[in-house]
């Protein structure tokens, strides 16, 4: 019997939004990601999303020019607030209404990240973006996808990617590489695959957060996890 899933927290990278070019926008990636949150919504799913910057701006890949990790790490969370905008702006379009929520106070930009906003904004049946990552440095957005999971309480982190699941190495480059379809949080750690960052993977662990690892590229995926339908791999406590 599927589990139907009532709240998510959708975890986007900042490239799902630059699609083939790598950085930037590509507008058909950045729509595919807005349709895909929509089709969530229209079955009635409660729906976070946190998004990455990687395709602007990574504090760990700017050492060459900016030797302040603070610095960079700062600007890394400023470009996952562009994302949220360009997110929550395609949403818009589609007729969905987001609002984004940012770690890093900016008034005029967005409003400030509490738990009791971002539930009055899911209850009253729209997107919530968390922008500015955990307002941290050293830190990621996939710790930040864990972190707001938690907060919202929500039933399922799913790790959006562009292959199918998780792999014991990558797909892309090893054709002889395994699927792994369920795995203990343990495992996804001490083989280091890759799923998200430790801090992330244990913040779940610690929570009991099921994560739910998919191929974004596939319409109506995000939507069939709401259905309960088991596709891609998940990561969870197995005994
Ligand atoms: N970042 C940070 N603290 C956070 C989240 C993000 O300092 O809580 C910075 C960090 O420099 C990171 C950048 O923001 O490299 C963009 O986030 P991330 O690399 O996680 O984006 P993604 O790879 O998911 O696109």
């Amino acid at each position: 019997m599927h589990k139907r899933i009532k709240r998510i927290l959708l975890k986007l990278s900042g490239e799902a939004l630059s699609g083939t070019r790598g950085n930037g926008f590509d507008p058909d990636a950045v729509s595919l990601m807005a349709e895909g949150v929509k089709d969530a919504c229209d079955i009635g799913a409660q729906v976070g999303v946190v998004i990455g910057g990687g395709n602007i701006f990574r504090g760990a890949d700017a050492s060459s020019f900016v030797s302040d990790r603070v610095s960079a790490d700062t600007m890394g969370m400023l470009a996952t607030i562009i994302n949220a905008l360009a997110l929550k702006e395609a949403l818009s379009k589609t007729g969905v209404e987001a609002r984004v929520l940012t770690a890093i106070e900016m008034p005029k930009v967005a409003q400030t990240m509490t738990k009791t906003l971002a539930l009055e904004h899911l209850n009253a049946g729209r997107v919530v973006i968390f922008g500015g990552g955990t307002g941290n440095p050293f830190f990621t957005t996939d710790t930040n996808a864990a972190l707001r999971a938690l907060e919202i309480e929500a039933d399922l982190l799913i790790k959006a990617t562009k292959v199918d699941g998780i792999y014991d190495k990558d797909p892309v480059k090893h054709s002889d590489a395994n699927f792994l379809k369920d795995i203990d949080y343990d495992e996804a750690l001490s083989k280091n695959l890759g799923v998200m960052d430790a801090t992330a993977i244990a913040l779940c662990r610690e929570n009991d957060l099921p994560i739910r690892v998919i191929n974004i590229r596939v319409p109506g995926n995000i939507a069939r996890v709401i259905r309960g339908e088991a596709i891609g791999s998940v990561v969870r406590r197995r005994n």
